[in-house]
């Protein structure tokens, strides 16, 4: 094949890779689009597989590892044999489930260690080692595990779905005759250390893929490359994961990279809705959204876009599709600057799994710096702070409530003045454009909302949000409520 005309990213998601006929389903979009690169997600279910097996690896509990490494092992067998796989391929799978063996059985050992007071772990497995395969400094031989490498491993382990998962799809492409091969993105895909939640260090990214990457979708021996979402791997090879769901993020990072003139993400559901249709059966599907709404719905917590998706395609200003790859002809969600229409209320969207911080003082009274001591102590914990709000002599903030094993963040927050913690809150958000200069709205939402607790509100800062926090389980109730009146029944503000 000569090079592509046009470079097209196309990430697929978990159920586009559930099993042989989604993934045959998933091919034959690729072959039609004439992507370039193809991304893949982990195969359905198989990230919360690894999770609940690194769980049990983390309380040392190395014999419940097996039925879920079963469990793993079968599945990906399966689409290997729907697939006619080669020995190549299946020697392939063979090495990454005895990866999957040895890494898991380190985290338990690390752990069983611990419990026992033993001072040493076990040494790695020298196995682990292939220089060809693994980012240069995945695991050292000769080195000493202790618990501070347990997020190290566990990231190793997280990533293997999607290293399986990019062998199968690769073979798939093979079979329907698309020229193809696997690409190992911890090449390229350079982030920090931040282990789970790893952040992409862009610099670094963009020479690595016109090094390594673009040679080989360009030129006469072009073949359209199949390679990993959600992996990273630091500038010393370890390596590292996205946050679940960075599949997203992934494709969008290597499409801003290779500059194309397209990313395009296939799932599930026919593009975006104006709310998730697992919340409601009565949303309407929309088929423009500027990237500003886009990123909106993707930050406040709609789920078919990883959060931070849109950030390097706005940089680049590179169109984004989203679409069914189950019924790939019923049209999609098109992203781009700007759209024809820009609707007071696009769409509706939950985020769960909220904390609301106060901090109250009377330091903040008529002084400044305060706020800037508050905000100095997320910055420097590396914590975002979702929505505030703030009175005269006390500040209140939304974050996830995974910030409260931050004790450190915590003490220091407690330092500063008196600090509350109220925790479990789902925040509904309002998407749309000029929100902030719409009387009424906020009349409607909370007449409608009258019996529910409404424990604070956002709106003002963002012309395109209004939001609001509820206790948790009144979210999803709240959320079908305003979907009925802002969008089913289309109410005139
Ligand atoms: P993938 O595995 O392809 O990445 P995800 O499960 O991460 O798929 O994202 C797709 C899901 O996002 C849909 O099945 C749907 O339940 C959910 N979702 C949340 N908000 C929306 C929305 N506004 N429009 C469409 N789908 C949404
Ligand atoms: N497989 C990863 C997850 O389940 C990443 C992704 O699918 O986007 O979170
Ligand atoms: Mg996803």
């Amino acid at each position: 094949m000569s090079s592509f005309s046009k470079i097209i990213v196309s990430k697929f998601g978990g159920s586009s890779m559930a099993d042989a006929v989604a993934m045959k389903r998933s091919a034959e979009i690729v072959k039609k689009q004439n992507s370039a690169v193809v991304v893949v997600s982990a195969t359905y279910g198989t990230t919360n597989l690894l999770v609940a097996a690194a769980e049990k690896a983390d309380k040392g509990k190395s014999e419940q590892l097996e039925p879920i490494f079963k469990e793993i092992r079968e599945n990906h067998n399966k689409i290997a044999a729907d697939l006619n796989a080669d020995a190549f391929l299946l020697e392939e799978l063979k090495k990454i489930y005895k990866e999957m063996d040895t890494v898991a059985r380190q985290i338990a050992a690390v752990r069983q260690a611990e419990g026992e007071n033993v001072e040493e772990a076990e040494d790695i497995d020298p196995d682990l080692i292939d220089p060809e395969k693994q980012p240069k400094r995945s695991l050292e031989p000769d080195e000493k595990l202790s618990t501070g490498e347990i997020p190290r491993l566990k990231d190793t382990f997280f990533g293997l779905g999607e290293r399986m998962s990019s062998l199968l799809f690769t073979r798939c492409l093979q079979i329907i005759g698309v020229p193809a091969s696997t690409f190992d993105v911890a090449k390229v895909m350079r982030t920090d250390d931040r282990f789970s939640r790893a952040v992409p260090v862009f610099d670094a990214i963009e020479p690595l893929a016109q090094k390594y990457l673009y040679p080989l979708i360009s030129g006469d021996n072009a073949k359209t490359i199949v390679t990993q979402g959600f992996i990273g791997a630091t500038e010393s090879g370890v390596r590292t994961t996205l946050g679940r769901g960075g599949s997203d993020y992934s494709a969008a990072i290597l499409a801003w990279a290779l500059n194309a003139a397209e990313l395009e993400i296939w799932t599930d559901v026919g593009g975006v809705a104006t709310t998730d249709p697992r919340i409601t059966p009565n949303t309407k599907p929309i088929r423009e959204l500027s990237f500003q709404e886009a990123a909106e719905l993707a930050t406040f917590g709609a789920k078919i876009l990883h959060p931070s998706t849109l950030i390097p395609a706005i940089w680049k200003e590179i169109p984004v599709y989203v679409g069914s790859s189950i019924h790939p002809d019923d049209g999609g969600t098109r992203i781009y600057r700007t759209v024809g229409e820009a609707p007071l209320i696009r769409a509706l969207t939950i985020r769960r799994n909220q904390s609301l911080l106060t901090i109250t003082t009377p330091d903040m009274l008529n002084t400044y710096g305060f706020l800037y001591r508050v905000f100095k102590l997320f910055n420097d914990y590396k914590v975002s702070v979702d929505s505030i709000t703030t009175s005269e002599i006390s500040v209140a903030m939304t974050v996830d409530d995974v910030t409260l094993n931050n004790t450190e963040l915590l003490e220091a927050l407690g330092k500063l003045g008196q600090l509350q913690i109220e925790k479990s809150f789902d925040q509904v958000s309002i998407i749309g454009n000029n929100i902030n200069h719409t009387a009424g709205l906020a009349q409607k939402v909370f007449q409608e909302l009258s019996d529910i607790n409404v424990r604070m509100i956002g709106q003002g800062a963002s012309k395109h949000n209004f939001c609001l926090l509820v206790d948790e389980g009144n979210g999803e109730e709240a959320l079908k409520r305003l979907h009925k009146i802002l969008i089913e029944k289309e109410v005139q503000l």
